[in-house]
């Protein structure tokens, strides 16, 4: 069999997979900023990566899976401006920062149960490691990469760079870098343009701070990584992941840290994952088009034209690779839909196939068959190709359909080679695509009446049945599913 090979953004080629240690796998992955719901686009990259995570475990690695939890630091800008996204949105809702923390890290979470994502090995918070923050910041200024300016900290980017090539992630010059980002004005602390802060001094308003050697403040939002992955991967771990617009700024920053504190680059391989987009542009908060999982499940959103499963998201997801940029669409997703529930009803087959004689009787079509399901781990093994792998699976289907229509007998393959598929399709699409049957799952049956009853609620109130559409509404809530009724017509969905 082929060995895993692993597209590393850091050397932008193909590289065979080789871990620190072996059998063991190392691999960080940046989790979510907790102050808002996660979007389809972030459940992107966290499914890419679960994936990659199940594979792992498929090969036989033990694997130590880190995704943090942002939970403090994370300023509206990437490079230390604006306001702190808790501290913003607690005053707009009135709540504490740890009450949004808590909300959204629940709501992610539950999230990633719907999408049948694994949780991670380990799940830090960056408020829970900030003596590690602090400890490392105090050790780059103790080895002369950072600057103090009024009880903020800042990582010196061009004195590094002297010794280091800053921009080594991407691959650029700390000249091109420096042309994109403005000039410092007189009010500006920072000594250069590309510098980021690694502690920031607190205004007495600040809602969340904590003492440091260099007074109140919290923590940048790039150190928090770094200290995160050290301190439970070590200086030097196998991977290290998230989306690709995290690689420009926050990951580079990530290396230049721990090189500066260790003089090690933390990860051996990085893995970007690309972006989901709407129309061609990338889904975010920020470009309005970032649709919640929620919406999608109830097909509650201007850009739905109905109500779409997790395991349906899930496996229009599969069906790119995940270096390839995703445009969502109903029409993609309604196919996806459709090729799953063929896959299903093929692999409800395969489960019943008896193996027949030990020696095939069609000699060509059972090598045919061994050959595709190995071409799938080839697939897999290259950068982790989904797409492909699916792809072959659908060669394989019209087979299984052909024995069950009575088309090619059971013996035409050897009791090996049938013993196979069904290895493979369990292997496949329950443990490393992490593909649930809905059809027979309870969430599926619960997420099909709920959509029904939002759409007789609807119907309800356009002929002005107000009693109906009230009792749906406060019958539906007190069994704990809020309905919100937006301005554009739609729905939203909560659980209480
Ligand atoms: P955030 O909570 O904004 O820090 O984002 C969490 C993760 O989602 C990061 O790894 C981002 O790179 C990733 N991400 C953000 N937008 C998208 C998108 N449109 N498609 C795929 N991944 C995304
Ligand atoms: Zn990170």
């Amino acid at each position: 069999m082929s060995q895993l090979s692993i597209y590393n953004s850091l050397t932008r080629k193909k590289e065979q997979f080789v871990p620190l240690t072996p059998g063991y796998v190392g691999m960080y992955v940046c989790g979510p900023t907790v102050y808002s719901d996660v979007h389809l686009g972030n459940c992107r990259t966290f499914i890419s990566f679960d994936l990659m995570y199940r594979y792992f475990l498929h090969l036989g690695y033990k694997v130590r899976y880190v995704r943090n939890i942002t939970d403090a630091g994370h300023l509206e800008g990437d490079r230390d401006e604006g306001d702190d996204k808790f501290s913003k949105k607690a005053r707009l809702e009135q709540l504490e920062p740890m009450e949004i923390v808590q909300r959204y890290t629940l709501g992610f979470r539950k999230m990633m149960e719907m999408f049948n994502n694994l949780p991670p090995t380990i799940e830090p918070t960056a408020t829970g490691h900030i003596s590690e923050q602090i400890e490392m910041t105090q050790q780059i200024l103790a080895n002369g990469y950072a600057y103090e300016v009024n009880g903020t900290i800042y990582f010196d980017v061009q004195k590094y760079d002297k010794e280091k090539p800053y921009g080594i992630l991407t691959n650029r010059k700390l000249e091109d870098l420096l042309e994109g980002t403005r000039e410092l004005g007189g009010q500006d602390e920072k000594r250069g343009r590309l510098d980021f802060a690694l502690w920031i001094k607190a205004k007495p308003e600040h809602l969340m701070q904590w003492p440091s050697p260099w007074g109140m403040g919290f923590p940048g939002w790039h150190i928090e990584c770094s200290a995160m992955s050290k301190k439970y991967l070590g200086n030097e771990f196998d991977i290290h992941g998230g989306g690709m617009d995290l690689a420009a700024t926050h990951h580079t920053n990530e290396i230049a840290q721990n090189q500066a504190c260790y003089h090690v680059s933390p990860a051996r391989y990085w893995l970007h994952t690309n972006m989901l987009t709407v129309n061609g542009t990338r889904m975010s908060k920020s470009a309005g088009n970032g649709f919640l999982p929620g919406e999608l499940f109830t097909g509650n959103h201007p850009l739905l034209e109905r109500a779409y499963s997790p395991m349906t998201v899930r496996f229009f997801m599969l069906q790119t690779h995940y270096r390839s940029t995703l445009d969502f669409s109903n029409e993609a997703l309604q196919a996806a839909e459709k090729g799953m529930k063929r896959l299903w009803e093929a692999y409800d087959i395969v489960k019943k196939l008896e193996a027949g004689t030990v020696a095939a009787t069609d000699k060509a079509l059972d090598e045919k068959v061994s050959s595709l399901l190995a071409s799938m781990d080839e697939c897999m093994n290259d950068d982790f190709n989904t797409a492909r792998v699916l792809a072959v699976l659908f060669e394989v289907v019209p087979i299984i359909n052909s024995i069950k229509d009575g088309h090619i007998k059971l013996q035409a393959l050897s009791g090996t080679t049938i013993a196979a598929v069904q290895t493979y399709f369990k292997a496949y699409l329950e443990n490393i695509f992490g593909l649930k049957n809905e059809v027979q799952s309870e969430d599926g049956k619960l997420s099909g009446v709920l959509q029904l009853l939002i759409e007789i609620r609807k119907d309800a109130k356009q002929k002005k049945d107000y009693a109906t559409s009230d009792k749906i509404r406060n019958q539906l809530l007190g069994l704990g599913v809020a309905l919100k009724d937006e301005k554009d017509g739609g729905v939203t969905v909560s659980f209480t």
